[in-house]
C-alpha cells in the first residue's frame, strides 16, 4: 500500500505540473491557442522493460539518479529487502523519472519491429546483486574470444514482486496499450549486450499475477511431438524468433546474434535449460508462443521459409546441451544456487518448486 500511496503522490505532482502547464495554456488560448481535445491519440508508452541492477540500493540510486560520464536512469527503482544500505523499514517504489520522459536505460534495442525504445517505454530496475567472476587464468587480450565468466544470480525475493506487480497494474492502466508479450527483459531487447532480468527472474509468477506472456504447457507438448518427428529449420525458428518480437536476422546459420537471441530466450522462458542451441523443447515453447499471441503468423511459421534459399548449414559444431553449466566464453552464463547441484529430473522438480512455491 505504501508504495500505491508513493506513487499516488508521485503522479499528482506531476498531475499538479500538467494542470499548471494547463493554466498557462489557458492563458496563451486568449491570445490565440485554441484548445480542442482529439479523442484519436493514445500513450507513447507500449513496452515495459525489466532490468536488475547489479548493485545494492545505494550504489543503484547514485548510478540511476546522478551526473557520471555515463549517465544512465530508469523510471522506478525497486530495493531489495535485507540490503544494509536501505535503511527504511518497508519496501517502497521509487519514482525516479516521470513516466512521461525518457528514462536511459534501453540503450541500443529492438523490440516488434522498434528500435531505440527508450523512446516508447518504461525501464523499471530492481535492486538485485547478480555479479560474474571472470577467469583470471587466462588473457583475454591474447584471444579472440573474452575470458570465461562464472555468473551468481540471487533470486528475487516476494517482497519485491508484490511492489513490481503493484506498479505493473497501475502502468497498464496508464498506458492500456503495452500488450502481454511487450512486457520484457532488458536481455529480450538487447540480447548481443545485456542478461538482466537473468534466469532467476520469475515469469511464470509474474504471467500468473498477471503480467507478461506465458506459454501453455499443452500447447508446447503438441508442438514438441510434433518437431521430434519433423525438425523445424534454422531459417523458420529465426524466423519465429522475429515474429515474437526479438531483433534478429534470418541468415539460416547458427551465428552468435542467433545464440545470443536463444540466451535470452531460454533465460525468459526455458531457464532450466540456458545452451544457447534451438533444442527441440526451445523451439516447441517458441511456437506455443506464436500459436497463443500471434495466431495469425503459424501457417507461414510452419511453412519452408521463404526468407532463406539453399541448403542450411551450421558455422559451429552443435555442442551436446548443458543443464546450467559452464560457458566456453563469456556469452554464456553459468548458474550456481541451489537448483544447480540438481540434475535431470531433479533439477525440474527443483525449478518447479521454486516457480510455484
Ligand atoms: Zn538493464
Amino acid at each position: 500500500m505504501l508504495s500505491h500511496l508513493f506513487i499516488a503522490r508521485f503522479n499528482t505532482a506531476i498531475r499538479g505540473i500538467v494542470a499548471t502547464a494547463l493554466a498557462v495554456l489557458a492563458g496563451c488560448t486568449a491570445s490565440g491557442i485554441v484548445t480542442e481535445t482529439s479523442q484519436n491519440f493514445n500513450s507513447r508508452i507500449s513496452i515495459v522493460v525489466i532490468h536488475h541492477t547489479t548493485a545494492n540500493f545505494s550504489d543503484s540510486l547514485n548510478t540511476l539518479t546522478k551526473p557520471s560520464s555515463r549517465p544512465v536512469s530508469s523510471h522506478y527503482l525497486i530495493p531489495e529487502p535485507d540490503d544494509s544500505t536501505y535503511d527504511k523499514s518497508r519496501l517502497k517504489v521509487y519514482a525516479l523519472v516521470p513516466e512521461g520522459e525518457r528514462a536511459w536505460h534501453a540503450g541500443v534495442s529492438h523490440w516488434s519491429g522498434k528500435i531505440g525504445l527508450n523512446d516508447q517505454s518504461i525501464g523499471i530496475e530492481l535492486v538485485n546483486q547478480t555479479y560474474c567472476h571472470t577467469s583470471t587464468e587466462l588473457d583475454g587480450a591474447t584471444t579472440e574470444q573474452p575470458p570465461p565468466r562464472l555468473c551468481f544470480f540471487p533470486d528475487f525475493t516476494d517482497p519485491q514482486l508484490e511492489l513490481l506487480v503493484g506498479l505493473l497494474g497501475d502502468i497498464q492502466e496508464r498506458h492500456p496499450d503495452i500488450r502481454p508479450t511487450d512486457i520484457v527483459g532488458h536481455a529480450d531487447i538487447a540480447p548481443d549486450r545485456k542478461i538482466d532480468p537473468g534466469p532467476r527472474f520469475p515469469w511464470q509468477r509474474l504471467y500468473r499475477l498477471g503480467y507478461g506472456a506465458w506459454y501453455d504447457d499443452e500447447t508446447v507438448i503438441r508442438y514438441w511431438e510434433q518437431f521430434t518427428q519433423q525438425a523445424v529449420s534454422l531459417c523458420n525458428v529465426q524466423s519465429a524468433l522475429q515474429a515474437y518480437g526479438y531483433g534478429i536476422e534470418i541468415s539460416g546459420v547458427l551465428d552468435e546474434q542467433t545464440r545470443n537471441v536463444l540466451r535470452a530466450f531460454q533465460m525468459h522462458f526455458r531457464p532450466s535449460k540456458v545452451s544457447r542451441e534451438p533444442t527441440t523443447d526451445t523451439v516447441a515453447i517458441l511456437y506455443a508462443l506464436i500459436d497463443k499471441y500471434y495466431p495469425e503468423r503459424l501457417d507461414e511459421l510452419l511453412q519452408p521459409s521463404a526468407a532463406c534459399s539453399g541448403e542450411e548449414e551450421s558455422d559451429e559444431e552443435s555442442e551436446p546441451e548443458t543443464e546450467l553449466l559452464a560457458s566456453e566464453n563469456s556469452a554464456d552464463l553459468t548458474i550456481s544456487v541451489d537448483c544447480a547441484v540438481y540434475d535431470g529430473a531433479g533439477l525440474k522438480k527443483c525449478f518447479l518448486q521454486r516457480n510455484t512455491g
